[in-house]
C-alpha cells in the first residue's frame, strides 16, 4: 500500500495516537488505512464415501489439488462464501454445511474456515480456476500433490473422524499444523 485511496497522496508508516502498532497513514488527509487478516472460506464436499477435490489452474500451487476455497467477499456470510467458492471452482452445489476446521495462519495473516458439506448431486464441472475436478475415495487422495497444509490437515482429520462418525470442530494454529501434518 503506497497511496491513499481517499485523496491519492503518499502514505507513511507511523503509530497513530492512541494506537500501539505501525499503520499506513495518509500524509495529506491523515486517514489511517488498517490492514487486518483475511478469511479464506471453503468446503469439504462429500458424496457417499468420496470427497470432491479441484486441481488448481492458478498460482500459487498451480496443478496441485485443493478443496474449493477462497477469500470471503464483503456482504456475505462465511457459509455463503464457502458455498460460492465451491460453485465457482467446481460448479458444485452443496448443502448441510457444518464448520469443521478453523486454522490460524498468523505468518500470512489469514484464517481458514472449512465446512463439511454434502454434495447435492453429481452435476459438477471444471470451474474457471480449476484444471480438473473429481471425486476421490480415501485411498485415492493424492497426499503428496495437495496444494496447502490446511487442505491436507482437513482431509486427514476428516478420514480419521469418519471412523468414529464424530466431527468435532478443529481449531489449530499453524505451529500445530506443521507438527501434525505429514504428507504421505
Ligand atoms: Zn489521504
Amino acid at each position: 500500500m503506497k497511496f491513499c485511496n481517499q485523496c491519492g497522496q503518499p502514505l507513511m508508516q507511523t503509530i497513530p495516537a492512541g494506537d500501539n502498532r505501525l499503520r499506513h497513514v495518509c500524509s495529506h488527509c491523515h486517514r489511517v488505512h488498517y490492514q487486518n487478516p483475511r478469511i479464506v472460506a471453503g468446503c469439504l464436499p462429500v458424496w457417499g464415501e468420496q470427497v470432491l477435490l479441484c486441481r488448481r489452474a492458478i498460482e500459487p500451487r498451480r496443478g496441485y489439488w485443493t478443496l474449493p476455497a477462497g477469500f470471503m467477499e464483503n456482504g456475505e456470510t462465511i457459509e455463503q462464501a464457502a458455498a460460492r467458492e465451491t460453485l465457482e471452482e467446481a460448479c458444485a452445489r452443496v448443502r448441510d454445511l457444518n464448520l469443521y476446521t478453523l486454522f490460524d495462519l498468523p505468518h500470512i495473516s489469514q484464517v481458514y474456515m472449512m465446512f463439511r458439506a454434502e454434495l447435492v448431486d453429481l452435476d459438477f464441472a471444471v470451474g474457471e480456476e480449476s484444471l480438473e475436478v473429481r471425486l476421490f475415495a480415501e485411498e485415492e487422495i493424492p497426499w503428496s500433490e495437495l496444494a496447502f497444509p490446511t487442505i491436507g490437515r482437513t482431509l486427514e482429520c476428516f478420514f480419521a473422524d469418519r471412523r468414529q462418525n464424530l466431527f468435532p470442530v478443529r481449531n489449530e494454529a499453524l505451529e500445530a499444523l506443521r507438527a501434525h501434518y505429514r504428507p504421505r
